[in-house]
């Protein structure tokens, strides 16, 4: 049986550590108040969830944490939209045994929610960005929203993409994209460019040595394509990542 003292001590543990979490977490990050604007879906399983932007204010590759009120059901998201945008677009999939992502997409419009953030520094920096360096964006599935952000946002940016999917038809709005700048990589069928992951892909067709690689999407891939692109000379100060799960 648990003590009154001992229960007291854990709460004080408990509410130190969260009070100081969330006084700075409201002061360094806005709360934007938000409505649905607009569901549009892509596939049966993925859809772009349109909200009002008001005053959020991001930079192309950032991403939000997203709360509906009421249900506490809160997520992060990177913003697909460009910057300029006079709304904020997510891309989402639905995750079979998921919570949040499978409701979502049933938002009506209108209903109210929470933007905060933005939040991450997965994004060009300047410095880099005005030596016209080349970038190698690496996604899988919806790891491709920050990219498509970043790169509606830099109009002119020397870049090519390498996306991979299950399926052909999860290639979301490759005609935002040159085609000779977009590489669709299929594992299930063979309607991509290339049958295969991607870390196949730079294993069978070898690495660009002279680009900055940007690659979003799930911790496995990203890790055994970080171990590779380093085992084969590329820095890590030119490899940058962004883990979605
Ligand atoms: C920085 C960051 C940015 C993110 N941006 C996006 C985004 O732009 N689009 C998006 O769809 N998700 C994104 N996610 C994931 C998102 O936050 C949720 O985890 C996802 O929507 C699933 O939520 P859920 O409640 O349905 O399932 P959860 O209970 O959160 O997750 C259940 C399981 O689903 C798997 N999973 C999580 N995300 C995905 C995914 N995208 N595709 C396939 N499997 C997944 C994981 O294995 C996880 O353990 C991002 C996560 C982070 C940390």
């Amino acid at each position: 049986m648990t003590s009154k003292s001992q229960t007291e001590d854990e709460n004080k543990i408990m509410a130190i550590p969260y009070g100081l979490i969330k006084t700075n977490y409201l002061h360094m990050k806005k709360v934007i108040y938000s409505k649905v604007l607009e569901i549009i879906n892509l596939t049966e399983s993925t859809y772009i969830l349109r909200l009002e932007k008001n005053d959020f204010e991001f930079i192309a590759g950032q991403y939000l944490v997203l709360n509906v009120p009421v249900e506490y059901k809160a997520r992060e998201y990177s913003i697909y939209s460009p910057e300029d945008a006079p709304y904020i677009d997510l891309l989402i999939k639905e995750v079979e045994t998921g919570e949040i992502s499978k409701e979502l997409k049933y938002l009506k419009v209108g209903t109210k929610v929470e933007l905060t953030g933005p939040f991450g520094f997965f994004v060009l920096r300047d410095n880099v960005k005005t030596k016209m360096n080349h970038f190698t964006f690496v996604a899988t599935g919806t790891g491709i929203s920050p990219f498509h952000s970043i790169i509606l946002s830099n109009p002119g940016l020397d870049y090519e993409i390498i996306h991979g999917v299950r399926y052909g038809y999860e290639a979301y709005d490759s005609n935002d994209y040159p085609k000779d700048r977009y590489l669709l990589c299929t594992t299930r069928d063979h309607d991509g460019a290339y049958f295969g992951r991607v870390t196949q892909y730079f294993k069978e067709k070898g690495i660009n040595k002279n680009t900055i690689y940007y690659i979003c999407g799930n911790s496995g891939m990203i890790s055994q394509l970080t171990d590779y692109l380093e085992q084969n000379g590329i820095s890590p100060e030119n490899i940058r990542t962004e883990v979605f799960f």
